[in-house]
């Protein structure tokens, strides 16, 4: 196994809330992380810090050997191999759902524009919505939008993904077919780090679950230690919130 991705001691502070309190956090290849914990906990920060969209107070993340608080690493580089898909979908609504998915690869990554529109179009059918290429944003349901999202974030060939509670806007009717995109991807050996509310998937899908909470990790196992075997107070506390 191999390290992809390697978070020491981060800090995130703001003011003088300190949000993150020193986090360790290692992802193998091919892992599959889900985050769970309470509602400002820090689980998007802590997501939001490992592409830098958020820069940290302290500490070290290293992404598949790149240090990226170091100022001489190109983050724009790094960030091309991580896709982020949030639980609002941020497509863009002046474009049709292919432009939006070769968006990025044409103008990034300067894929020409019939490899682009063949690989969105390979996208969409994993994502089970092939016959929506040519279909405006504004025509899909919430469930669509977020299928997009993941099929514009793949269109980057990431080497980690990650998910910032992509089904906690939709529709109960829509989220199982957004999870089932996510279990195909886990499925086909994507290293992916899930902050989710949705405990069967964690318990399915999820190699490690960790538990935030009060900016820490308080405890970390397999699906099974976690949720048949809860050690920390605070997590059957949680636990006997949300099951
Ligand atoms: P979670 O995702 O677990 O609900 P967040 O990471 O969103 O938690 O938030 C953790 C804490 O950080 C909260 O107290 C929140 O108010 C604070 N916070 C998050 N983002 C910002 C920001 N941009 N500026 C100031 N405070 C923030
Ligand atoms: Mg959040």
């Amino acid at each position: 196994m191999s390290t992809r991705l390697k978070v020491t001691d981060l800090v995130k502070t703001y003011g003088d809330n300190e949000v993150l309190k020193g986090i360790n956090l290692e992802v193998q290849n091919n892992e599959v992380v889900v985050i769970i914990g309470p509602s400002g906990s820090g689980k998007s920060t802590l997501l939001r810090t490992l592409n830098k969209l958020e820069a940290p107070t302290s500490g070290s993340i290293v992404i598949d050997g790149y240090d990226i608080a170091d100022p001489k690493t190109d983050i724009n580089k790094v960030r091309e191999n991580i896709g982020m898909v949030f639980q609002h979908f941020n497509l863009f609504n002046n474009m049709t759902v292919g432009e939006n998915i070769m968006l990025a690869p044409t103008e990034l990554k300067k894929s020409d524009k019939t490899a682009a529109e063949k690989q969105a179009k390979q996208l969409l059918a994993t994502v089970g919505l092939e016959e929506k290429f040519d279909a405006r944003v504004q025509s899909l349901s919430g469930g669509q939008e977020q299928r997009v999202a993941i099929a514009r974030a793949l269109a980057m060939n990431p080497d980690i993904m990650l998910f910032d509670e992509p089904t906690s806007a939709l529709d109960p009717e829509m989220v199982g077919d957004v999870l089932e995109v996510m279990k195909t991807l886990a499925k086909q050996g994507m290293t992916m780090v899930v902050v989710t509310h949705e405990m069967g998937f964690a318990k399915e899908v999820a190699d490690r679950v960790i538990f935030v909470d009060d900016g820490n990790i308080q405890e970390q196992g397999t699906p099974e230690e976690i949720f048949d075997h809860p050690k920390h107070p605070r997590l059957q506390d949680f636990l006997n919130k949300v099951l």
